[in-house]
This record gives C-alpha cells, sequence and structure tokens, in this order.
C-alpha cells in the first residue's frame, strides 16, 4: 500500500523533547520511506492531508482481556472478589464463538480508539490471535493458566496444550507474538509458576501476570509465603536474565518490590480506570516505578472493568490519579504519561515499529479539528487531558491502513454490531 500524509505535525520521540513539526511522510509497502516536507509518491493510493491533523507512533494495549468486550456494563460497582466471581461464573460458558465474537468487537473497539495492538491475557488465544491477524493489529498472546477451581476453561493441562498450539499458530504473521500468562502468585500454584518461567525462557518470550492488585491479595500472600506477591516472584525466580516480564497492577507494592521490578527492567503495566472502578485503594507507584528503571505502560484491563478500550481516555485517568493520591499536580506530567501509552512498550518489545525511515509504519492520526481540541497551546495538554479515541481519523499498522476518515477496512463494523446485538441473548440464557 502506497499512503502519502500531508502537511502533517508529527510529534518526535520523547527523548527529541516531544518537539512537532510540520512534515510529509510517505509509505511504501509496510516501511516508512520518506520523512520531509517535500516527500511525495507518484501515485498515492491514499493522501491523508494534514490540516489540524496530528501524528504519532499509536498506543498498544499493555494490559487487556479482549473477548471480555461481551461482559461490558455485566457485573459493576462491586470489589474485586464479588465482581470475579460473577465474571468466572460466565466465562466458563465462553467457547470458541464466543471468544471470536467477542475478540472481533475489541478489534473494532480498538482501531476505532486509535491503539495498534495489545498485549492480551486470555483463555484461548489461537482463537485471538487469527481475529487480531484479520483486522491488522499487533497481538502479544499471553496464554492465560487459571486452575478450574477459578473458572471453567479447561484446567491448566490443558490451558498449556493451547499455548503449544499458539507458538505454532503466530508464526502465520509478522503481527503476532506468543506469551504465556499466569494468572496470579496467588491463584496459580508454585509448580505451575515455575513451569511458566521456564516455557518463557525456554522459547524466548514474554510472561505476563496480575500482582498486587488489592490489599487482600497482598496480605493472603504475606500469611502464606511471609513475603508480598512481587517479592514472592523474585524468591521463586520468576524475573530472569533475557527474559520479558509484564506485571499487571501492582498497586499495593513495597518499596523492596519497586527496586526489584526496576532492577530487573520489567514491564508495569498498570490499569487506572479498572483500579479506580474495583475502588482497590492501592495507586501503582509511577513516579517510583519510572526511577527505579522498570517500563510503566498504561493498560485498559478488559472491558468488564473499565469498560471501554480507549487509551486516550485512560491516559486522563493516569495522570489525574496519580496526582490527585500524591497531592502534586506535577508528579506524573502529560508528557510522561504520553510516553508511557505511545513509546514505552513499543521502545521495549517492538523499536522497529517507531515512526523513523526505514522502519514499519505504524501511525495514528488525530484530528484536531474539533471543538474540545481548540484552541492549540499546546498539543501534548490536548492529546492528554482533551482527546477521546473517537478523536482519531486514521490508523495505519505495518503499512496497511486499517481505519481512514473512521471507516475501518479491516472488519465489518456493521455486521459485527448485528451480531453482538442478536447474540448475546444467546450468552445469557445458555
Ligand atoms: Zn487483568
Amino acid at each position: 500500500m502506497e499512503i502519502l500524509l500531508k502537511e502533517i505535525t508529527l510529534i518526535s520521540d520523547p527523548q527529541e523533547g516531544f518537539k512537532h513539526k510540520q512534515t510529509n511522510i510517505t509509505i511504501e509497502d509496510n516501511r516508512i520511506t520518506q520523512i520531509s516536507p517535500g516527500a511525495k509518491l507518484p501515485s498515492p493510493e491514499y493522501v491523508i492531508e494534514g490540516k489540524n491533523l496530528v501524528v504519532l507512533p499509536p498506543a498498544v494495549n499493555s494490559h487487556t482481556h479482549l473477548p471480555m468486550t461481551l461482559l461490558r456494563g455485566y457485573s459493576d460497582n462491586k470489589v474485586l472478589y464479588e465482581w470475579l466471581a460473577d465474571i468466572w461464573a460466565i466465562e466458563g460458558k465462553f467457547d470458541a464463538k464466543w471468544i471470536d465474537l467477542g475478540t472481533k468487537l475489541a478489534c473494532l473497539e480498538a482501531i476505532k480508539a486509535g491503539s495498534g495492538g495489545a498485549f492480551d491475557f486470555y483463555f484461548q488465544e489461537t482463537v485471538i490471535g487469527k481475529v487480531i491477524k484479520h483486522a491488522g493489529l499487533r497481538g502479544w498472546l499471553g496464554a492465560g493458566l487459571l486452575p478450574s477451581a477459578f473458572v471453567n476453561q479447561g484446567g491448566l493441562e490443558s490451558q498449556l496444550k493451547d499455548f503449544e498450539q499458539l507458538l505454532k499458530d503466530v508464526k502465520s504473521s509478522p503481527l503476532l507474538n506468543a506469551a504465556i500468562a499466569p494468572h496470579s502468585p496467588t491463584t496459580v500454584e508454585e509448580e505451575y509458576l515455575l513451569q511458566s518461567k521456564d516455557l518463557a525462557a525456554k522459547h524466548n518470550i514474554p510472561i505476563s501476570i496480575h500482582a498486587s492488585e488489592t490489599r487482600k491479595e497482598v496480605l493472603d500472600c504475606e500469611e502464606k509465603h511471609g513475603v508480598p506477591p512481587v517479592e514472592r516472584l523474585d524468591q521463586i525466580g520468576f524475573f530472569q536474565e533475557g527474559t520479558k516480564e509484564v506485571v499487571a497492577h501492582c498497586a499495593w507494592i513495597t518499596q523492596r518490590e519497586v527496586e526489584i521490578l526496576g532492577k530487573h527492567n520489567a514491564m508495569v503495566a498498570w490499569c487506572p480506570a479498572s483500579a479506580q472502578k474495583l475502588a482497590y485503594g492501592g495507586v501503582t507507584p509511577i513516579p517510583e516505578l519510572r526511577k527505579a528503571g522498570a517500563v510503566v505502560a498504561l493498560g485498559t484491563d478488559g472491558t468488564a472493568s473499565n469498560n471501554t478500550l480507549d487509551l486516550f481516555r485512560e491516559m486522563r485517568e493516569a495522570v489525574n490519579m496519580v496526582s490527585f493520591a500524591r497531592w502534586d499536580p506535577a508528579i506524573y506530567p502529560a508528557e510522561e504519561v504520553l510516553e508511557d501509552t505511545h513509546w514505552s512498550f513499543r521502545k521495549y518489545f517492538h523499536p522497529e515499529s517507531l515512526i523513523k525511515v526505514g522502519n514499519y509504519a505504524d501511525l495514528v492520526v488525530v484530528d484536531f479539528n474539533t471543538p474540545h481540541l481548540q484552541p492549540i497551546h499546546n498539543i501534548i495538554s490536548s492529546l492528554v487531558y482533551a482527546a477521546n479515541g473517537s478523536d482519531t481519523h486514521s490508523l495505519i499498522v505495518n503499512g496497511q491502513l486499517l481505519m481512514h476518515e473512521r471507516n475501518v477496512f479491516t472488519l465489518d463494523e456493521k455486521s459485527i454490531l448485528n451480531e453482538i446485538e442478536s447474540q448475546i441473548p444467546e450468552l445469557l440464557n445458555s
């Protein structure tokens, strides 16, 4: 595909100070071929005229459960353990058909919110991978491990078999990456935690886990093992040289655990909207984690606890949550959350798709021709505090135009919405 972005405002890399400049960008096949004011193509298939349009790398959702779109609004206003009981009961009914439908809705929502991909964490990731590939997004597919005592999703041995299949499936597309995802140190026995980290090392893939989401979880872990969850993970050798770890939440962690995460250069995938909605009280210590060398990246969590996949909204939740809790409006400035959402995940997992000549072409275009984004005193401030995912105009991933002027090309929006409307009663009554 040949695409020309004309006279568009490009936000530079955070290391270059988020400078923005007007330029032209050309894309040929799946690569960025030129970035300069005079750049042109003889006959591009698409021209994006850049007046009042801003371009930056699309966010990758660092922690989510895509098929949970089917459960948006299904159970609200409950504490985590009551909420999980509702969710696990209905997730036990999710066979491949529901996982496929929920992921289609999620990918459609993610594209329309300008996201370029996700680190997913669920069961039957082979089904999810097929949908992500078809949608044209990038996927890190975390094969979930959770015993059948909690959810009726085949049990650990069958989930490990799914993982073996996933390792083969991801070879079919450069957009897909396999990962392993034991649910948490309190729900998965040590034997399987150890097996997961060995599999991650053996196959050279990332590992993800939930940890220290609630105070109850921390107290339970301390009672059983004498140390809090992240420290316990460290004790059993979960963090290992050469493996990338994505630890979700970390809302109730000690300074000692901050240092552990920093020392191992682990990614902390935190989800402020979900944290606030489930009211678990702890605020992930973002400034300390950044200082210690951990990679902070923003996630939405699943849509049953958020309840959207909109990472623009999530940025606003993130800065406001940290500054409110710390009585300091400058402790986590807009520039840092923009970096953590649109750059940090890519730098950690896929730097070859940052906006640079020769790199894979992943770009999101935000339309500032709208009342709530005018006037433009400060583009970064507007992106973080005022923009929504629905302000995205176009989305390009790996050189493919997935959305242009709000029209999605890779998924049939109308038929997915019709399917959701007609099928959901069957899920509820099954
Ligand atoms: Zn989660």
